[in-house]
C-alpha cells in the first residue's frame, strides 16, 4: 500500500484487526474441535492443551475487540436540539419558532415582537417536526 494520507486509521485498523480475528478465531475453532477429539481418544492431556489453546484464542479476540472498541476515539456527542418553541404575539399574531431553551414555559413573556413593541408569548414547546425534502 503506498504510504498515503494516514489521518484515517479507523478504516484499515479494523479490517486487519478484523482479518487477525478471523485468523484467531479460526485457530481456536480448529484448537477447540481438537481438543474434543482428543478428549474421545486416550491422550486427555493433548486435549486439554488444545481447549486451553482455544480458550485463550477466544480470550484473545475478546480483548482485541474490547481493546479497539475502547480505542477508538467516541464522537463527541452534541446534543442536538429537537425541541422547538413557538412564540406568539399577542398584538399582531405574529408567530415565530425558535430552539427551545433552558427556562422556557408556556405563557412565558419571552422576547419582543419583531413587528410591533409588544411582548411575544411562549405558546407550545414541542418537538422538532421531521425536515421536508423539497
Ligand atoms: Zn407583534
Amino acid at each position: 500500500m503506498a504510504d498515503q494520507n494516514t489521518s484515517i486509521p479507523s478504516m484499515s485498523l479494523s479490517w486487519v484487526t478484523l482479518a487477525v480475528i478471523a485468523v484467531i478465531g479460526g485457530f481456536s475453532l480448529w484448537s477447540m474441535y481438537s481438543g474434543f477429539q482428543a478428549l474421545n481418544s486416550e491422550d486427555s492431556e493433548f486435549a486439554m492443551a488444545y481447549l486451553l489453546i482455544g480458550a485463550a484464542g477466544f480470550a484473545a479476540i475478546g480483548y482485541m475487540l474490547f481493546s479497539t472498541r475502547s480505542s477508538v476515539p467516541r464522537k463527541p456527542t452534541v446534543p442536538k436540539v429537537n425541541v422547538v418553541t413557538t412564540l406568539e404575539c399577542p398584538d399582531c399574531n405574529l408567530k415565530r419558532v425558535r430552539d427551545f431553551k433552558r427556562g422556557d414555559y408556556i405563557n412565558k413573556d419571552d422576547e419582543s415582537c419583531t413587528r410591533c413593541e409588544g411582548k411575544m408569548v411562549i405558546t407550545g414547546i414541542h418537538k422538532r417536526a421531521e425536515p421536508k425534502k423539497g
